[in-house]
């Protein structure tokens, strides 16, 4: 018998810097070549109130300021992703947080900032309660 995984939905948002960079449309290739199917899409800028509940866990941490500046410092592309085994793929092609310690050929070594941690050109969720938290607050409540 075929061994399948679940089909899941998973948020990628595209940060300022890859925005900036015009780098969109190499990281959506990317992802269509990887399997992901685009179901929803969205260019908006993050407001306080957004990076503030979007980042909930890092209030408080010292990186945080940094953080919503950059994560405010131009527009960002949101994307909900679906495949089987979503969230975990689209982890392991996007890489670790720090672009200059991801793997080579992943997004973040691709398009990161080697000497910038923050500058990591990719958000992607890293589990289901998470990816349809942040689903529901980007794209309220999958509207
Ligand atoms: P990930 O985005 O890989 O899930 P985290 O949720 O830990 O990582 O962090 C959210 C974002 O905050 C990271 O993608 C990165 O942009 C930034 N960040 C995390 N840790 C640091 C740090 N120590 N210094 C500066 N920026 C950080």
């Amino acid at each position: 018998m075929e061994n399948r995984l679940p089909m899941e939905e998973t948020l990628i948002m595209i940060k300022p810097d890859a925005m900036l960079a015009k780098n969109a449309g190499e990281i959506i290739t990317i992802l269509e070549k990887s399997g992901f199917e685009l179901k929803k899409s969205k260019i908006f800028r993050m407001d306080d109130e957004l990076a503030e509940k979007f980042y909930v866990e890092h209030v408080g941490k010292d990186f945080f300021p940094g953080l919503k500046k950059f994560m405010q410092s131009g527009p960002i592309m949101a994307l909900v992703l679906e495949r089987e085994n979503a969230i975990n793929y689209l982890r392991e092609i996007v890489g670790c947080t720090d672009s200059s310690k991801a793997e080579p050929g992943t997004i973040r070594n691709l398009y990161g900032n080697h000497n910038f941690l923050t500058s990591n050109a990719v958000h992607a969720s890293d589990c289901p309660v998470s990816a349809k938290r942040e689903i529901n607050l980007i794209f309220q409540n999958n509207k």
